[in-house]
């Protein structure tokens, strides 16, 4: 995913703590007792460091396509085994080569919380997406939860997920939830860099491929075209409908066309045979279902005036994000905490941030409460945006991992909260529900 156009502007009424304190926030026990958290991740992070940026290197300069991550997948359960806390680790899971998953159980029974760790790169372009950052900040989550569970006593479970196959409608991580990886799990978090914002609120849009084909009939085009059925009308009929339906589409609606199969070379015939694909963007998955139906009544109106057979095949992509705001609000207050607060500012939790961009971790988050924090790294020389050229160097230099590194404490700390504050939890499960049932009836006030 990426992070290109963003619809919310920073209102500039969110309140912050001086570096180094922690916000007012309201949490269950008041707020009490992060103060000490907060630097002990912030120092424990700090320490890991060297043993992070070597893994965070290995898997930028060895980009692989998604569910082909086998290097990365090697190199991070290879990590993952060599720690000394007790980590139970099943590379190649849930059948997939790439997939793994790395357990810490305290032993006592408490949440679960999981952290998703991102691997593949783009054809062509290397690291563009910046998965080895998310990487980074996921791992670096993990283990600072870890060693605060180990430190302070605590109960619980801290679950990291290799989740591989995140670009294209791969959908690792569906496939992840399909087959029974996130069962009892409570939470699951992770981060995305971009250039533009910093934001645990992230709205990501929901989207689906159609792909059509219109079966006609060939004729010689001069001498009896009236006995063919013309598949490139029905196709160019198809197109301009797409292109007339945009006139009253919603804000936040997104299609795309393009022709696949044009009908062949000879302008004399008529063409038996055409092909396209339309990719379709909403802000939900609701509003996506209603927009499918329109762009799909566009494709078939092709075939009712032409008399072309029309096959439209749906290809589900991914659900849209829902950020849960309880574990918003305890990631804000790590983020904020923590000296040095980069810019820009995190806005008004009250507000989404949107980007027209899609990833599997909106499908984990109709599952169980999610945070996808987007980050901001700085920017290459020609400030080129995820699945850029210009963004694969800046995805790969020391400020962006230092970035990766700030991301994991706030994750940890969003984390600790969970597995701490008594009745936490509880307040985050009930967002969700709140939040589902919002988006279940269409509520207004959710998508504002
Ligand atoms: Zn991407
Ligand atoms: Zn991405």
């Amino acid at each position: 995913m990426d992070d290109g156009y963003v619809l919310v502007a920073r209102n500039g009424s969110t309140e912050y703590a001086p570096d180094g304190m922690l916000s007012n926030e309201p949490t269950a026990d008041g707020g009490s007792g992060c103060q000490e958290f907060l630097s002990e991740i912030d120092s424990y992070i700090a320490g890991l460091d060297d043993l992070l940026w070597p893994l965070n290197q290995s898997i930028h300069e060895n980009p692989e396509l998604a569910f082909k991550e086998y290097k990365a997948h090697q190199t991070l359960t290879d990590f993952m085994v060599s720690r000394e806390e007790r980590w139970q680790v099943t590379p190649s899971a849930y059948g997939m080569e790439t997939a793994w998953v790395a357990v810490y159980d305290s032993g006592k029974p408490g949440p679960a919380v999981c952290f998703n760790i991102e691997m593949d790169a783009l054809p062509g372009l290397g690291h563009a997406c910046g998965h080895n950052l998310i990487a980074t900040a996921s791992l670096a989550a993990g283990l600072a939860t870890v060693e605060m569970m180990r430190r302070h006593n605590l109960a619980g479970k801290v679950l990291l997920f290799g989740t591989p196959g995140e670009e294209g409608v791969g959908g690792g991580k569906i496939r992840l939830l399909e087959r029974g990886a996130y069962d009892g799990a409570d939470i699951s978090l992770i981060s995305h860099p971009g250039i533009f914002n910093n934001s645990p609120m992230v709205r990501t849009t929901a989207f689906a491929r159609l792909e059509v084909e219109y079966f006609g009939r060939t004729a010689h085009a001069a001498n009896n075209p009236w006995l063919g059925i013309n598949a490139l009308d029905a196709l160019v009929i198809a197109y301009n409908a797409v292109s007339v339906l945009r006139q009253q589409t919603m804000p936040g609606d997104v299609i795309g066309m393009t022709i696949t199969n044009g009908g062949g070379e000879a302008a004399n015939v008529i063409h038996a045979y055409t092909s396209g694909a339309c990719v379709i963007r909403a802000n939900t998955a609701s509003r996506l279902e209603n927009l499918k139906e329109k762009v799909s009544g566009c494709l078939r109106a092709g075939a009712e005036a032409t008399g072309a057979k029309v096959k439209i095949k749906v290809i589900q992509g991914y659900a849209d994000h829902v950020p849960n705001r309880v574990l918003a609000a305890s990631y804000t207050k790590y983020w904020n905490g923590l000296p040095d607060v980069p810019e820009p500012r995190i806005p008004d939790l009250k507000q989404f941030t949107w980007v027209k961009s899609s990833t599997d971790q909106g499908n984990i988050s109709r599952a169980m409460p999610s945070v996808n924090a987007s980050f901001s790294i700085p920017h290459g020389p020609g400030s080129g945006p995820p699945h850029s050229p210009d963004f694969e160097k800046a995805s790969g230099t020391k400020e962006a991992f230092d970035r990766a590194l700030r991301v994991g404490k706030a994750l940890a700390g969003t984390a600790l909260d969970v597995l701490m504050k008594p009745g936490l939890l509880e307040e985050v499960k009930e967002q969700w529900k709140r939040d589902m049932e919002d988006i279940e009836h269409g509520v207004r006030g959710f998508r504002d």
